[in-house]
């Protein structure tokens, strides 16, 4: 029996906030593997990890690509290397790229590991100490932090996955204004969503495809599928020259970062969870814009926000009133804060409890403490001071998705529009 042997190379923080971008040097590479004819074995990953880690540029995404492990892997090896070399931000403090080679199978304690550097924090020196005990070789450049996301890179399991279709820039053109025909990407997201998705935020006229700072994408394109992707592309007009464009499958937009808490308590500051609880006040907005109110189970209970970037959200949000059970989704940030990026309304509370309504028609007005109440039109008194339940109307429906704009969404945040997929 012949047993097919694969090379598996994670490559992460090569970038910094002034340029480049890892999957750009990946696309180098994977273009410099076909001079060489060396393929890949489907199609490279981009693998977003935990949202919080300190040190990321923007999105915390490191590269994976597979190769077949045989006569041109230590080419292979040779092209990575000399690229990270080259293309690498090196001048930057915060940019200390890893590079990870490894030619065995993917073990279930290395899958944990890729779940842990989504859920929580994880030094170098861990990794580099996890990486050598499961074989992997491993470079460093200077710190070498990268190594972190690139084991985590290569480990992950993707049981549910999209593609990210990435457009890049003509050097001379780096932190120019990109030249995107926005008409265009409206005519594309008309054609091809929900297959493709997160291209526009209609409520902010935003065009989500166009990065905004100085890297080398002139735009991605999020999508379920590949065909979608090729026709999205044919659509999109720009006004400047595209070098080379590449696809990726991603963890993005399936809510990997998510992990299920039974309670409130359960939940620890920096992770991101699914949790269910009781609205306990109306929420209010503060200085700055921002929307806060607390949920509360048996355990205990946490404030959650809509921060001012998530714009229209935080007037969904303004609907929901003490009584409400809501799912939400999300993550504990710095002020311990639940920051919310989607909620489901489980069990609307539609009823109000209001004063009774006399035999001549008119509310009842209250006659005292404890004293019932009193009709001010025909002068009717009754003693019992129980207020009515009345049925009211609320602007949520139950079991509804409510989600941040576009424009404010986390890149591992699952989308309504994917909700139903998996
Ligand atoms: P871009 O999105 O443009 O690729 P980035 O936001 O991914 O940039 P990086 O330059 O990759 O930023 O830096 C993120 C750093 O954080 C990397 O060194 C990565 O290894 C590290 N890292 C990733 N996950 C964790 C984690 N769970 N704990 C600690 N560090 C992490």
């Amino acid at each position: 029996m012949i047993v097919i042997k694969y090379l598996y190379i994670g490559i992460d923080d090569t970038d910094s906030p002034d340029g480049m971008c890892t999957t750009y040097l990946a696309s180098q590479i994977i273009n410099e593997f076909k001079d060489n004819a060396i393929e890949l074995v489907d199609y490279p990953r981009l693998i977003r990890l935990n949202p919080f880690a300190r040190f990321k540029t923007r999105g915390n995404g490191g590269v994976s690509l597979k190769i077949l492990n045989n006569e041109k892997a230590d080419l292979a090896r040779e092209i990575v290397l000399n690229e990270v070399e080259k293309l690498s931000m090196f001048d930057c403090d915060n940019t200390n790229p890893g590079v990870i080679f490894y030619d065995g199978e993917i073990t279930e304690e290395m899958e944990n590991y890729a779940f842990r550097a989504i859920y929580e924090f994880i030094t170098i020196e861990e990794a580099e100490k996890f990486g050598k005990s499961v074989g992997c070789e491993i470079h460093k450049f200077k710190k070498g932090r990268g190594i972190i996301g690139s084991i985590a890179a290569i480990s992950l399991p993707l049981s549910d996955y999209t593609y990210e279709l990435l457009a890049y820039r003509s050097a001379d053109n780096y932190g120019t204004k990109r030249q995107i025909d926005y008409e265009s990407v409206y005519m594309m997201d008309k054609e091809t969503f929900p297959d493709t998705f997160e291209n526009i935020d209609y409520s902010e006229n935003y065009i989500a495809i166009e990065p905004k700072t100085p890297c080398p994408v002139l735009y991605g394109i999020r999508s379920n599928n590949v065909d979608s992707l090729h026709t999205a592309k044919n659509i999109v007009k720009v006004g400047e020259p595209i070098v080379d464009w590449c696809i990726f499958k991603t963890n993005q937009h399936t809510d990997m970062h998510i992990q299920k808490a039974d309670n409130i308590s359960d939940m620890k500051q920096y992770g991101c969870y699914e949790v269910i609880g009781e609205v306990k006040n109306v929420p209010k907005i503060i200085d700055g814009g921002h929307m806060f109110f607390f949920i509360f189970d048996e355990s205990g209970e946490i404030e959650c926000g809509a921060y001012e970037p998530t714009k229209n959200f935080r007037k969904i949000v303004s609907n929901l009133r003490p009584g409400d059970i809501i799912k939400v989704f999300g993550g504990i940030g710095e002020q311990n804060t639940f920051n919310i990026e989607k909620f489901q309304m489980l069990k609307l509370n539609d009823i109000e409890y209001q004063n009774p309504i006399c035999e001549c028609g008119k509310r009842m007005t209250s006659a005292g403490k404890n004293k019932g109440f009193k009709c001010k039109k025909c002068g009717k008194k009754i003693t019992s001071d129980k207020k009515v339940p009345i049925k009211i109307t609320r602007n949520l429906k139950n079991s509804q998705f409510y989600e941040t704009p576009v424009s404010a969404r986390r890149h591992l945040s699952k989308p309504i529009c994917r909700m139903n997929l998996i």
